[in-house]
């Protein structure tokens, strides 16, 4: 084994099924309190629940208008994605409340997956996976024609799109010190020959992205979702695998899972095992980093 994977998972670490029965896993989150993993059944219209305290698994809720990926805002508050409702929402004590759903007067497509900088913008992706595909949402039009990333600011309501050159945005995450903001355009899930690669692009100002590059290819599948922690590096889906990508773009590690892998989040209570949604079930493995967006 290389160095650089020993550094990255401890001594004897092992993927383990933690819960099943689920149809497509996407969207993971760690909750402090209680201590749970909730993500998203996407064609199951539900949010599940994993709770490794006791080992068990619940429904957090039913008809949920197909929530996608999910994150926590600077309060500690559940916000996910919703292709049904074509929006974000913020969900309290289990009651969601749309965010922002709309853009110039038009709604979004299907809001994909999201995460908030320190300042408290939410920044998400919003290509048409939830409105092209009946399993995900509600068929639809694509009311402004594209495909973009945005950055809304609650406290104001000021919105804007920051990237406007990709396919398919879908994952994203910031480095460590929020310079660089990763978005993966994942195309080719729905087109031959399309995208499945990771770009970066440098935020400026705080509210701005410019000088876009291509980070990674990434192969086999596509960069559904990823993480990245508090070393800058990346934990990216990748088919029936996680790839850990150093900044360069580099692979340092391959953790082979049995299903296709959707999205991923750090978790635990020393937020240090990762939680993978891959296709019907929820894995584990610990791993010796954590979040990046944890420590900010
Ligand atoms: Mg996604």
């Amino acid at each position: 084994m290389a160095p650089s994977e020993e550094s990255l998972l401890p001594p004897g670490a092992r993927l383990e099924r933690v819960a099943t029965g689920a149809t497509w896993s996407e969207g993971p989150v760690w909750l402090d309190d209680p201590g749970v993993v909730r993500w998203s059944d996407i064609p199951g219209n539900r949010i599940l629940e994993y709770r490794p305290a006791d080992g068990s698994c619940r429904v957090h809720r039913e008809d949920v208008e197909f929530t996608n990926g999910r994150t926590l805002d600077l309060d500690g508050t559940v916000l996910q994605c919703s292709h049904g409702r074509r929006a974000v929402e913020r969900e309290v004590d289990g009651v969601p409340e749309t965010l922002v759903d709309r853009w110039n007067g038009v709604r979004f497509n299907s809001p994909n997956d999201i995460v908030v900088s320190s300042d408290g913008a939410v920044w998400f992706t919003d290509p048409a996976y939830g409105i092209v595909q009946p399993a995900e949402g509600h068929p639809g039009e694509r009311e402004y024609r594209d495909h973009y990333v945005f950055r809304f600011v609650p406290a104001t309501g000021e919105l804007h799109p920051v990237i406007m050159d990709m396919e398919d945005p879908n994952g994203l995450a910031f480095s460590p010190d929020e310079s660089v903001l990763y978005v993966s355009d994942t195309s080719a899930a729905l087109v031959p020959g399309g995208r499945h690669h990771i770009r970066a692009y440098d935020v400026v100002d705080g509210r701005r992205c410019k000088y876009g590059r291509t980070l990674a290819v990434i192969e086999p599948g596509v960069p559904d979702g990823f993480r990245v922690d508090v070393e800058g590096r990346i934990w990216t889906s990748s088919e029936d695998a996680v790839q850990v990508l150093d900044a360069e773009g580099r692979v340092l590690q391959r953790i082979p899972v049995p299903e296709r892998v959707g999205n991923l989040c750090f978790g635990g209570p020393d937020g240090r095992d990762l939680y993978i949604a891959a296709s019907t079930s929820l894995y584990r493995i610990s791993t010796t980093t954590t979040d990046a967006a944890r420590r900010r």
